[in-house]
């Protein structure tokens, strides 16, 4: 028998309904924060990745699902939701809207990577992205929105990490400062690092690796060597950050895994899990323009459903799942005719017509059985049917949730569920 791919998994009936209130969730936060929702393809051309994320990221250089089509083009299943995003602001010239355009997605993602707990190769992802205002009020309302939809569905213990990773020209001061710090210890990097201090000093920053984080522990850190623009612009999201409540602390080493960030990145993860970040996001002062654009500021953050899913697991957090109760029409006693039928047929067509959720029986049950069924179902009522009531017109209702039943007449039963 066929296995579903390694690192993919299907969602069913009894689980799916946690993603369904998760996505709701997702639309009524977006809504309250003034974010439109956007559907890109779940595969751009391969360059639009090398370009928008940087070909010196892990992401693009180990993780990505890339492939030739029919046609003999490069193209590559999404990694991430932000180039695609990107590319469409401009290709659909929102850039022409009045600012800011305020835009979020839902939907799945691909990555090669090792699968397991909450790390999948194709994971779901919800995330906005802002654009066209470098004002700090906007990075305070993404890192807001993402602490409000995480406490909304009942999170609770986050851990908000922000910090300042400066513009390209004081950033290049720090990554030359980095890397002469870095030179000297060289020996005791890992092989990964000693790679990444030629290309890009600041991807030592993200590495998992012991001997690297003891290293980093006494490594120059970034604050120092921000520009007074960028100096400013983390003092003024920091004090907003203040007013909205928000627990937040600093964390100077924190540059996130993506080359296009500029100023302020952020990560909020469940507090002392050591279980990884549920949402990850930033600035970026130069995406766009590296997208082909104008010079237009971006910021987002992009927040790991799965991930989400298992914290609000570990942190026994029930989402209050509903599920409207209906009705089940049963047919009693035998009936060669088939008029019996016919009229459960009718009635089921007509309760789901008028918007009640109705099921009947198809496999041919007993009487016994039905009812049965409808306990297994959840159906709060049972209407059932016999010759003697069509005969009468009349038929038996059955409350399952309190163990009556009453005989009524047809006419009225419409009238008697509408209190329902
Ligand atoms: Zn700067
Ligand atoms: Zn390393």
């Amino acid at each position: 028998m066929n296995k579903a791919p390694r690192g993919t998994r299907d969602l069913l009936p009894g689980e799916i309904e946690k993603w369904h209130y998760m996505e709701k969730t997702a639309r009524e936060v977006s809504e309250i924060y003034g974010y439109q929702e956007i559907r890109t393809p779940i595969f751009e051309h391969t360059e639009l990745f090398l370009r928008g994320i940087g070909d010196t990221t892990d992401v693009v250089q180990k993780e990505m699902y890339t492939f030739k089509d029919r046609g003999g083009r490069s193209v590559t299943l999404r990694p991430e939701g932000t180039a695609g995003v990107v590319r469409a602001y401009l290709e659909n010239h929102l850039n022409n809207q009045p600012q800011p355009v305020k835009l979020y997605y839902l939907g799945p993602m691909f990555r090669y990577d090792r699968p397991q707990a909450g790390r999948m190769r194709q994971f779901h992802q919800l995330g906005i992205e802002a654009f066209g205002s470098s004002d700090p009020v906007l990075d305070t309302e993404v890192i807001c929105y993402t602490y409000d939809f995480f406490t909304k569905l009942g999170l609770k213990d986050l851990q908000v990490e922000v910090n300042s990773v400066g513009c390209p020209e004081c950033r290049s001061f720090y990554g030359k400062a980095l890397k002469e710090f870095m030179d000297q210890h060289r020996d005791s990097l890992c092989e990964n690092c000693r790679d990444r201090l030629d290309r890009n000093p600041l991807r030592v920053l993200d590495c998992k690796e012991q001997g690297c984080q003891e290293l980093l522990k006494g490594a120059p850190g970034i604050h120092a060597y921000l520009c007074a623009g960028c100096r400013e612009h983390f003092q003024q999201l920091q004090s907003y950050l203040q007013l909205t409540g928000v627990p937040f602390e600093i964390n100077e080493q924190l540059v996130r895994g993506l080359d296009y960030y500029t100023q302020t990145v952020f990560e909020v993860s469940p507090k002392g899990t050591g279980e990884g970040s549920l949402a990850g996001g930033g600035r970026y002062s130069n995406l766009v323009e590296t997208c082909g654009g104008p010079s237009i500021p971006g910021i987002g953050v992009a927040i790991g459903l799965e991930r989400v899913l298992l914290a609000l697991e570990h942190q026994g957090v029930g989402l209050p799942l509903e599920r409207r109760e209906g009705i089940f029409i049963a047919t009693a006693g035998d009936d060669d005719s088939g008029q019996l039928d016919r009229e459960a047929v009718r009635l089921l067509l007509e309760l789901r017509r008028s918007d009640y959720p109705a099921e009947k029986d198809l496999v041919g049950r007993s009487l016994k059985a039905q009812m049965k069924q409808a306990s297994r179902i959840g159906a709060r009522y049972v209407v059932i049917l016999g010759l003697d009531e069509i005969k009468e017109g009349t038929v038996t209702l059955r409350d399952m949730a309190k163990g009556e039943q009453i005989s009524l007449l047809r006419g009225k039963l419409f009238e008697y569920l509408k209190v329902m």
